[in-house]
């Protein structure tokens, strides 16, 4: 009976699952990431001053829409400690999203016309800002061009080494890491003009979760699918009175989260 009850413990510690949960660098309890669509002007003047004098780092998912002057503003941005990613060069969306752009449907990419895109843009942020690893953002939270899902194409391509998807509201708080695709990263990206009450309760309970939570922005203070100034402010100041949570660019807490899953 004893070998068999040795047995039975040696299977169950072989046969034990990896952790869901993750354990935090330095002591941290969950970790949060914030990000930005479209390279919007409303970013380079609310978010980034707001995150600067805080001392908290985002990433900010570009696009082709950049002028140059955009581009010098953009080159600050970075070297400044913010992470730029990869959002395709004409951010193609479904018909029924965006019916004006006709030049620029997922219904009229392959995966070929959308891996070059991002091929092209990566070059773009290089001569930005001379990183040579990126993360991806999908454009209109679309992954399928021409009726088929291009994840895998883009997996294989190696050109970026994690993808943001879009809002789900529902599973955004990512708390079991054995089942993460870091090729699709789901995000929070609330569309109502959230206050900051509402900001404040998703970090709170990603904190709960000891999770992670990743916010997907685009207006800040202006532009459009705006969070105000206002209630962008009231979360900043509740992560800078929060240490315990970590507040890191998407590459860094994704390459973290890779270390420690296998
Ligand atoms: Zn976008």
């Amino acid at each position: 009976m004893k070998h068999l009850a040795s047995l039975a413990m040696l299977l169950a510690v072989i046969g034990a699952p990896a952790h869901a949960q993750m354990a935090w660098p330095k002591g941290k309890s969950a970790a949060i990431v914030l990000t930005y669509d479209d390279a919007l002007h409303s970013q380079l003047d609310i978010a980034v001053p707001q995150l600067d004098a805080a001392g908290l780092k985002g990433t900010f998912f570009l696009d082709g829409d950049i002028t140059p002057a955009d581009m010098l503003r953009w080159r600050k941005v970075q070297r400044n400690g913010h992470e730029l990613g990869n959002h395709s060069v004409f951010h193609p969306c479904p018909r029924a999203m965006l019916p004006d752009r006709k030049n620029y449907l997922t219904e009229n990419y392959d995966s070929d016309r959308m891996l070059g895109e991002i091929a092209v843009m990566n070059n773009v942020l290089f001569g930005i800002d001379g990183a040579t690893l990126r993360t991806y953002s999908v454009p209109c939270s679309q992954m399928r061009v021409g009726g088929a899902d291009y994840t895998e194409a883009l997996r294989r391509s190696g050109l970026v080494k994690y993808v943001r998807t879009g809002g789900y509201a529902y599973k955004s708080v990512v708390a079991d890491f054995r089942t993460l695709d870091v090729f699709q990263v789901p995000s929070y990206g609330p569309v109502d003009k959230p206050d900051g009450a509402t900001l404040i309760a998703y970090v709170e309970r990603v904190g709960k979760a000891q999770g992670l939570g990743v916010l997907q922005f685009h207006g800040t203070g202006g532009d459009y699918l705006e969070v105000t100034a206002g209630a962008h402010q009231q979360l900043v100041d509740w992560l800078r009175q929060h240490p315990e949570v970590w507040v890191a660019p998407f590459q860094e807490v994704m390459d973290y989260v890779s270390a420690h899953t296998r």
